[in-house]
């Protein structure tokens, strides 16, 4: 068994061709859900999703989002209308009080639907449809995600990091914002003082995950600070990441990341932008893979490899240094 903790980017690549080094009858993938957001009164899991639809065989894989040529009328529409109505289109928060009413899972992160700042797709759109839906009819988010996974035909187990809300919140020069307005609408330009995990410190990891931690764990090359901070904000976290083995895979060569604001947000979060400050950041990880052309120096064991992945083949590769690194360790 292995557990792979994942964001909506870095991992989903390594997980695009781990099949053939680790059986999907037994992976599980936790997802972060610190990302997720309430747009239009449907809940949206960004990083769920990715694992979703790539395991699913739909994914587009040139943003590592929504739905291999999906359209987006409603999108579409709903812009239009907002044109209409004078509306500057962006991210509309719900006011304040709104933010903690109704439905507990979305708080703090409660957009209105109108000019939609996130392009949904049509099809997206029906499994944030359907995955509130079943919300409102009593199951928890690892109740939904798990039934959205037997429709997406996978064999790998994904859980949601918690049943409970935890909204990444961005304090920026721009004032606070939810990570993705920060990401989304503001293109991560405002900078970036502290990354906030509104709602952490009552939020459980639920105990399909507790359990799930006790396996080997592998930490994909996924944003440190804001896919796998939030998990680590959870109680019993780190604990049982201390106490089961862990590798990890760096999402930079040296100081240079593949894409996104891992830099920005680790040097917000005190960390040097780098493979080092990863490893600080990552106490718990027994072995780091590497880039081949990372000369970083750990005080941990490490395998290299070329750690870039634009096909299921790269990912293999990783998975093969993940795999051989484990074995290292455990
Ligand atoms: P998000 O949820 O979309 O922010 O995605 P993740 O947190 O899962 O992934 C973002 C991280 O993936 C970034 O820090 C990138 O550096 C890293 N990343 C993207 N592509 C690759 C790749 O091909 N190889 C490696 N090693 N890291 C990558």
């Amino acid at each position: 068994m292995v557990t792979v903790l994942s964001g909506g980017t870095g991992t989903p690549k390594l997980l695009s061709g781990a099949d053939a080094v680790f059986d999907p009858a037994e992976t599980t993938v936790v997802g972060n859900t610190g990302d997720d957001v309430e747009l239009g009164g449907h809940l949206v899991c960004p990083d769920v999703d990715t694992v979703l639809f790539l395991l699913g065989g739909v994914l587009d894989r040139e943003t590592w989002w929504g739905i291999d040529g999906d359209t987006a009328e409603t999108h579409a529409q709903l812009r239009t209308l907002a044109e209409r109505l004078g509306v500057e289109v962006g991210p509309r928060y719900l006011p304040e009080d709104r933010q903690t009413e109704g439905r507990r899972l979305a708080r703090w992160r409660r957009f209105s639907g109108v000019g939609e700042f996130m392009h949904i797709g049509d099809r997206d759109r029906a499994v944030h449809i359907l995955r509130t839906s079943l919300l409102d009819e009593g199951y928890s988010l690892t109740g939904v995600t798990r039934r959205l996974a037997a429709a997406f035909g996978l064999t790998v187990e994904v859980l949601p990091m918690s049943d409970d809300p935890v909204a990444t919140v961005v304090h920026t020069a721009d004032g606070p914002m939810h990570f993705q307005a920060f990401w989304v609408a503001h293109d991560g330009e405002p900078a970036v003082d502290r990354v906030e995990f509104r709602g952490s410190d009552d939020a459980e990891a639920t105990e399909a995950v507790l359990a799930a931690l006790s396996e080997p764990v592998v930490v994909g090359p996924s944003n440190p600070v804001t896919s796998i901070g939030p998990m680590l904000a959870l109680d019993g976290v780190e604990a049982a990441l201390a106490d089961t083995p862990v590798v990890a895979v760096s999402p930079f060569v040296e100081d240079r990341v593949f894409s996104g604001p891992a830099d920005d947000l680790l040097v917000a979060a005190g960390y040097e932008p780098s493979t080092a400050g990863v490893a600080e950041a990552f106490p718990f990880a027994d072995a780091f893979v590497l880039d081949e052309a990372d000369g970083t120096v750990l005080d941990r064991p490490v395998v290299r490899t070329d750690t870039a992945m634009d096909d299921p083949a790269d990912a293999e590769r990783v998975a093969r240094a993940v795999s051989e690194a484990m074995e290292l360790v455990r």
